[in-house]
């Protein structure tokens, strides 16, 4: 990797946290807790940082890399998880001007020999590497003499909920990373995070020995990101529409719980026109690094993927998150959603959810070896993400309640947006259960036949559909035949799944057959109240008060209607495009994705702004002093010639 910056440059920075933000990064001010975190750190405390996805984690302890990297000496180590990842990050650095590097199996003996050089030597700002590598006693025989020397300036450990076995990432290599505290105790650690989880949070701080670390812990507010939850209908249907409608062209992540669902939804975005690649365990390895690399690399493309894509993709213009299966829990919800829109311009988390996802859900837990308490633990989870699908009032309040925030309507969710009709389900709720409890009454009576049915069977009787099982039966006869019939079958499917999700039904066998669970009681005596959104009201119900009565009173106003804060006009316009083009070839040739090189924001501000002069240009968001000097005059001629 070639240092593209000489050590004097860095001798002349200053040491001061806001001044490196501006020089270095070339943003103005710091956001949120970092000035407090980063000043911590510069000043030897340890921290831990829980910061949402997008919180903007990195500059909490590159800032203080860079601070405590005096008279051009001192390396801070940099615990990544993600070896993929580093060549981005380490270009990222680079790019600014700070001197880092990766140390990782993917290097030439060569190249690994010249960056432990330079690392020896102190040079380095910033090494990252993986747990793994950090624990070798080679590695660790190299600290040491960091360490004598007065070399070693701070660890960071990002991710840290790596090293939990309560977090859905545990990497036994974590484990080993306490070694770090007890060989090099004086040296400052900062670990970061986005979850939010309690007990997580309590098994990072033992197994890392941070209990004398100062805790910081971010609002988990994402106010860019609009959440909507829309009712399963026809869920490739409904996402083809979302994507077509709201983010042609745009970078997405489309998460399946299969990784057949992976392969077909793909597959099937393609045949459809939308650039889409596929992402889960099962692929092979180069495979998943390709499909990774163009993701990051290429615009506008849609990775179609399991869970097990996302972790360390700092991608910062992903515009969407769309889910076409229930997430596991709301943990695992808000931090793939997480990943849209860490730019901070408007993103969108779109998610369509049905009956069938409950049932799958519940079974999932109630088939799985684990123990009672694990299991009652994993049902709560649900029933929490559930009461937030089927929520009729703010989507974010409810997100952050769960994270112990408390917050008011936010305005940019589906719910404020659109305020769902609700109708009282209280009475229908009641003749599901008790059709539910004729049939096995009358299977009793005739003493055979099934006494246990699936949803579908269940509705048509409530509706008064004949059919063939209904005639076998003798369900044509129960006295709830057809007393449902006022309600849609879409009604009666969200009355089920609430029903389930409240826990009053639960599913049992290959079936999925519905049975009553005692407090199915509470809801027949009358003494539960059922309030529930209108079936489709993302799809059918008319646009309210909440838009500005314009034309988009249809259902799909999502985050891409809201405007830029000023939206370019058409000169500016062709200089976005004539930036972007000429960002492409630079991002090429240094083989770093184009977001590395500069953000689509500070793009649109150059277009916008079109600076005339250095000075003017080294003004905008988002343009450090390394990046004005190798670029500013490129810039200022791409802007003039366009
Ligand atoms: P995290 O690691 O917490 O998910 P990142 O560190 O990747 O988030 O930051 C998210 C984005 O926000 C990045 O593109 C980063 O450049 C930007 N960012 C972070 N801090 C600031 C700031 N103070 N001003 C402007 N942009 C920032
Ligand atoms: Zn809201």
């Amino acid at each position: 990797m070639p240092a593209r910056m000489s050590d004097t440059s860095l001798a002349l920075l200053t040491t001061d946290p806001l001044a490196i933000l501006q020089q270095v990064f070339g943003y103005p001010a710091f956001r949120g807790d970092q000035a407090a975190i980063v000043d911590h750190v510069v000043r030897s405390g340890d921290a831990l940082v829980l910061m949402p996805t997008g919180g903007g984690k990195s500059l909490c302890y590159q800032i203080p890399a860079i601070a405590r990297h005096r008279g051009g000496q001192g390396v801070a180590v940099v615990v990544s998880p993600l070896i993929a990842l580093m060549h981005d990050q380490v270009g990222a650095l680079e790019e600014a001007g700070v001197h880092a590097a990766f140390l990782n199996s993917s290097l030439s003996a060569e190249d690994a020999q010249r960056i432990e050089r330079e690392m020896m030597g102190g040079r380095l700002v910033m090494l990252y590497a993986a747990p793994e590598r950090l624990t070798t006693p080679r590695m660790l025989a190299q600290l040491d003499s960091l360490h004598e020397r007065g070399l070693l300036s701070l660890f960071a450990i990002d991710e840290a909920h790596c090293v939990s076995q309560w977090g859905h990432d545990f990497r036994e290599d974590y484990l080993a990373l306490n070694v770090l505290h007890e060989r090099y105790a004086d040296v400052p650690r900062i670990a970061l995070t986005a979850t939010a989880d309690d007990l997580t949070r309590a098994d990072i701080i033992a197994r890392l020995q941070l209990e004398d670390a100062r805790l910081f812990v971010s609002s988990f507010d994402r106010p860019n990101i609009r959440y909507a939850i829309v009712e399963k209908d026809n869920a490739r249907a409904q996402l083809l529409r979302f994507v077509q409608d709201e983010h042609a062209g745009d970078a997405g992540i489309v998460y399946c719980q299969s990784r057949k669902k992976v392969d077909e939804t793909a597959s099937w975005l393609s045949g459809e026109g939308v650039a889409a690649l596929p992402y889960h365990a099962g692929l092979d390895a180069a495979v998943r690094r390709r499909h990774q690399d163009r993701f990051l690399r290429e615009d506008g493309l849609v990775m179609v993927a399991t869970v097990a894509f996302g972790m360390g993709i700092d991608k910062p213009d992903v515009r969407f998150v769309a889910h076409l299966d229930l997430p596991k829990n709301i943990e695992g919800y808000y931090q793939e959603t997480g990943r849209a829109g860490r730019d901070g311009l408007p993103a969108n988390a779109w998610m369509t959810y049905g009956l069938a996802d409950v049932v799958n859900q519940r079974r999932m837990i109630d088939d799985s070896p684990a123990g009672e308490e694990f299991k009652r633990g994993q049902v709560g989870k649900l029933e929490a993400l559930l009461a937030l699908a089927e929520a009729h009032d703010c989507r974010r309040v409810r997100l952050l309640a769960y994270f112990g925030e408390a917050s008011t309507a936010c305005g940019n969710c589906d719910n404020c947006l659109r305020p769902p009709a609700t109708w009282n389900a209280t009475e229908a709720a009641r003749m599901a259960l008790s059709c539910i409890y004729r049939f096995h009454q009358a299977a009793a009576a005739n003493n055979r036949g099934a006494r246990s049915f699936g949803a579908g069977h269940l509705i048509d009787v409530l509706r008064g559909k004949t059919t063939d099982k209904t005639a076998q039966h003798g369900h044509q006869q129960l006295s709830t035949f057809g007393i449902g019939a006022a309600y849609s079958e879409a009604q009666w499917r969200a009355v089920l799944r609430q029903l389930i999700a409240l826990g009053h039904l639960r599913t049992e066998g290959d079936y999925n057959t519905l049975e009553l669970t005692d407090s199915a009681r509470n809801v027949l005596r009358g003494e539960v109240q059922l309030l529930l959104r209108e079936a489709n009201a993302s799809d059918t119900a008319p646009a309210s008060r909440s838009r500005r009565g314009s034309k988009s009173s249809s259902s799909r106003e999502t985050a891409k209607d809201k405007p830029p804060p000023q939206p370019l006009d058409e000169a500016a316009t062709a200089r976005y495009a004539d930036l972007k083009a000429w960002r492409a070839e630079v991002a090429r040739e240094h083989n770093l994705p184009a977001y590395v090189v500069f953000h689509d924001a500070t793009l649109a501000e150059m277009a916008r702004a079109a600076p005339a002069t250095l000075a003017e240009l080294g003004g905008i968001s988002g343009v450090g002093g390394k990046k004005l000097e190798a670029y500013g005059d490129d810039i200022l001629r791409v802007l003039r010639s366009g």
